[in-house]
C-alpha cells in the first residue's frame, strides 16, 4: 500500500490533532481545552489534570531521577495553580524499562518530596515494564500524573475571562529553561553560576501554588507558561475571543540575558518553553492588590495589555511592532 505523504501527516499540529479528535461537547463546567478540566460536585469543584514526561522527548536518558520525580509532579500541580486550585491527591502511571532500584529510591525521594511540601498524597497508579530494553536503545520511561485539586466554585478559573482592557501580568522570569535546554544541547554556553541556575529552572521547576490561591477573586483568567509566552497568551487570548499587547522590554528575564543577541533573547524569553511561571489577566482596578502579593523570591510583572482586536501584537519600547517569527513548543511542529 502506498505510504501516506510525510506532508500530510506534519501538517497536523498538536492543538489541531487534540481539537478534531478528542474535543467532543461535555456537560462539565471546563472539559478539554484548558489547564484543568473543572468538574462541580456539591458545593466544591474539583480541579483535574494530566501530563506526562517520556524519556527522550521530555527528558535525557542521563536526567537525574530525583528531578524527574519532583518535576513529574510540579508540572501538575503548576496547571492546579493557574485553575487557582488546592492541589488535593493524584495517582501515578509508571512504565520502566527494568526495576532499577537506585533509580526508582531517588525518583520517589524527589516525587514525595514535593508531594509533602504541598499536602497532595499519592493515591493510586498503575505500572508496567515498558518496552523490553532489547528493542529499544536503552529503554524508554515513561511517566504520567493525573492529579486532583479542590476549588471553591466561585473562585475557579481558566484561560477564557480575559476582557479588554485587562493588564497581563507574569510571575518571576521567563527565557531560564529553554536556555537550559539550549545548554544541555551544547548549543549555547553560560559561565557558572548562572549556568547551574538556569539548569535548576529547567529540572526542578517551582508550581506557583501558593500564588494561584492568592489570586482567587483577583485574575480574571490563567495559564501556566509550559510551551512558551507567545503560544500560552495565544491560548488564553484565543478562548477568551480578545487580543493583546505585549511590550518587549517590560517581560521578565535574567540579567544574563543581555549577552546574547536580541534575536536569540526574543525566541528564549518569548517562546521558550519549561518555565512553569503563571500568566494572568486581572481588571485594572486590582493592580495594587496583585502588586502586594510580589515577593522578594517572586516577582509579578506587568508585560501589556488585553485588546478587543483579536491576534498578539509584541511591540518594542516606542511602541513599533517587532516583526519576529516566535514558534512555541508543538510536539508535532517543533519536533524532537
Ligand atoms: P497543558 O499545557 O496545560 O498541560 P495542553 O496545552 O497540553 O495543556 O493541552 C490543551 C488541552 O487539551 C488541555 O485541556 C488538555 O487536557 C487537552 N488534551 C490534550 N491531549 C488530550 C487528549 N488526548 N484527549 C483529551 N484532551 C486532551
Ligand atoms: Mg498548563
Amino acid at each position: 500500500m502506498a505510504k501516506r505523504p510525510d506532508s500530510k501527516i506534519a501538517a497536523l499540529s498538536e492543538f489541531a490533532l487534540i481539537a478534531r479528535y478528542f474535543t467532543r461537547a461535555c456537560n462539565e463546567r471546563q472539559g478539554v481545552g484548558d489547564d484543568c478540566a473543572l468538574i462541580d460536585v456539591g458545593a466544591q469543584t474539583l480541579a483535574i489534570t494530566t501530563d506526562m514526561l517520556l524519556e527522550g522527548v521530555h527528558f535525557f536518558t542521563q536526567a537525574d531521577p530525583q528531578a524527574l520525580g519532583h518535576k513529574a509532579l510540579a508540572v501538575n500541580l503548576s496547571d492546579l495553580a493557574a485553575a487557582g486550585a488546592r492541589p488535593r491527591c493524584f495517582v501515578l502511571g509508571i512504565a520502566i524499562p527494568r526495576p532499577d532500584e537506585e533509580w526508582l529510591a531517588a525518583f520517589s525521594r524527589g516525587l514525595f518530596a514535593l508531594a509533602e511540601q504541598h499536602r497532595c498524597a499519592l493515591v493510586g497508579g498503575d505500572t508496567s515494564r515498558s518496552t523490553p530494553v532489547e528493542m529499544v536503545n536503552g529503554g524508554r520511561t515513561w511517566i504520567s500524573i493525573t492529579a486532583l485539586g479542590e476549588v471553591d466554585r466561585a473562585s475557579a478559573r481558566g484561560r477564557s475571562g480575559a476582557q479588554p482592557g485587562d493588564d497581563i501580568w507574569v510571575s518571576g522570569r521567563l527565557g531560564e529553561a529553554a536556555l537550559a535546554l539550549a545548554i544541555r544541547r551544547g548549543q549555547r554556553q553560560l559561565p557558572s553560576p548562572d549556568r547551574e541556575a538556569c539548569l535548576r529552572r529547567m529540572d526542578w521547576p517551582q508550581p506557583r501554588v501558593g500564588l494561584g490561591l492568592a489570586l482567587a477573586g483577583l485574575a480574571s483568567a490563567a495559564i501556566d507558561i509550559s510551551d512558551g509566552l507567545v503560544g500560552d497568551l495565544g491560548h488564553v487570548l484565543e478562548r477568551s475571543g480578545v487580543g493583546a499587547r505585549v511590550t518587549w522590554p517590560t517581560v521578565p528575564r535574567a540579567g544574563f540575558f543581555e549577552q546574547l543577541d536580541v534575536a536569540t533573547q526574543q525566541q528564549l524569553v518569548l517562546a521558550g518553553g519549561d518555565d512553569y511561571e503563571l500568566l494572568f489577566t486581572a481588571p485594572v482596578s486590582r493592580r495594587a492588590a496583585i502588586g502586594a502579593l510580589a515577593t522578594e523570591q517572586l516577582a509579578l510583572t506587568r508585560i501589556g495589555q488585553i485588546e478587543a482586536a483579536p491576534g498578539l501584537r509584541v511591540v518594542d519600547g516606542s511602541g513599533a511592532l517587532i516583526e519576529a517569527t516566535l514558534h512555541s513548543f508543538d510536539h508535532f511542529v517543533s519536533g524532537p
